[in-house]
């Protein structure tokens, strides 16, 4: 079965398709500029250069057409026709209290996913655009899957979601903690099983997705009982650009001083904030480490204060689960940034947590960093969201045959 999986934004929509059979990604992309003029890169992993074009994109349905048109390709494409590609999965960010698994789509679906747009105006909207752009251009016949971020975490117990407010704003509002990332943290808790050889039953672990968006989940026994992302991808560790936790009362008080609308002030939570906001150089890692090197303090101190949030929320969540099993660390910085790793496992030896330096050095492929005869195992697991996307597809399409 071929698995087309897209991922929509707002101007942007990335795609892989999977050849099920062997799970090899026969050709990936990225279609960008949707709605203002559009350019399309595209690989084909039988090509040694990338092909770049700026292609018309008044929409995402533009948008799709030229994805299936390069994927159809005589010199660049992979497949003889769009009959070959079988289904089609779709990453959603939110799907609210409405979906704890992945859904083959029909009308009730959409009507369900647009429910939660409320709950994540931006990506929701982009992800429906994504799904009807789809369904236009591929016809009602192609199955089309709906992958949610929030879907893992719906296994949290209530004690773990609610917030402290009065409880008819999470009656009338659904306001609870819904935690985001979850195919990821899925992903990497099912192979740090295989890699430890121990059924997800029987493990405690800690997964730390530290990219661009980070956020940490505690998972027993294969489902998610914490999470540190919230209502929204806001919350939580300080990320690139995103503050991550603050004390709420911050936010009326620039309202007050700045004299801006909270609207304003929580788009600079967003995108000024972080790594960015502290550092006033960058919010990406590898800025950062160039920065030390050549003395910055505040490039110091922002990576200083994101070691120790996941410090903090890992040693949090070890408390919770009474104990720890494997400490997984994934996505850009998790599995390339050595010093983060170093930095938050230091001084842990008390849990049975202690990474051996050599192990360290590597970086990008699944490990085990730890010292030989640590109790707890340091993983490094490389996250492959569309994988999971695609295999949910081919999971659920053949579920309805
Ligand atoms: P996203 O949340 O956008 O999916 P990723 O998981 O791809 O993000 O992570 C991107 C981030 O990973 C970059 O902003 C950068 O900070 C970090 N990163 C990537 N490669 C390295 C590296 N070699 N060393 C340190 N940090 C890295």
């Amino acid at each position: 079965m071929n698995v087309l999986v897209i991922n929509a934004g707002s101007s942007s929509l990335k795609y892989q398709l999977f050849n099920m059979d062997n799970k090899a990604v026969l050709a990936k992309g990225l279609c960008e500029r949707i709605g203002i003029d559009g350019r399309l890169t595209h690989t084909n992993p039988n090509k040694e250069e990338k092909y770049k074009a700026d292609v018309p994109m008044k929409d995402h349905a533009d948008a799709i057409r030229a994805v299936i048109n390069i994927l159809i390709d005589k010199e660049w494409g992979v497949i003889e026709s769009m009959s070959e590609i079988d289904a089609v999965g779709h990453r959603v960010v939110h799907g609210g209290e409405y979906f704890a698994d992945s859904v083959l789509i029909n009308d009730e679906v959409i009507k369900a996913i647009e429910a939660c747009v409320p709950l994540a105006p931006l990506h929701n909207t982009a992800n429906l655009i994504g799904i009807s752009a789809c369904k236009d251009v591929m016809g009602e016949n192609i199955p089309q899957v709906a992958v949610f971020d929030t879907a893992f975490h719906q296994t949290m117990p209530p004690e773990h979601y609610m917030y402290a407010l009065p409880y008819e704003y999470y009656e009338k509002y659904k306001i609870r903690r819904y935690g985001f990332h979850g195919t990821s943290h899925k992903y990497v808790s099912q192979q740090a099983s295989e890699m430890l050889g121990i059924p997800i039953e029987n493990l405690r672990l800690v997964t730390c997705h530290l990219g661009n968006g980070s956020s940490i989940a505690a998972i027993k026994g294969g489902k998610s009982m914490d999470t540190s992302m919230g209502f929204t991808p806001l919350a939580g560790l300080p990320m690139g650009t995103r503050a991550g936790n603050i004390d709420p009362a911050i936010i009326s008080f620039l309202c007050d001083h700045e004299h801006k609308e909270a609207d304003e002030i929580i788009d600079i939570l967003n995108k000024k904030s972080g790594m960015l906001g502290i550092s006033g150089v960058s919010s990406d890692f590898r800025d950062l480490d160039t920065a030390i090197e050549e003395g910055n303090p505040r490039a110091k101190l922002a990576k200083d204060m994101f070691n120790l949030s996941v410090k903090k929320i890992i040693g949090s969540y070890i408390a919770e689960m009474g104990g720890v099993d494997a400490i997984v660390f994934t996505a850009g910085v998790g599995e390339n940034d050595r010093s983060v790793r170093w930095d938050v496992c230091e001084h842990m030896e008390y849990l049975g947590i202690k990474i051996d330096p050599e192990k360290n050095k590597f970086r990008g492929r699944q490990m085990d960093i730890s010292i030989d005869y640590a109790r707890v195992r340091v993983l490094v697991i490389p996250t492959n969201e569309e994988l999971v996307i695609a295999e949910d597809t081919e999971r659920l399409v053949n579920e309805a045959k």
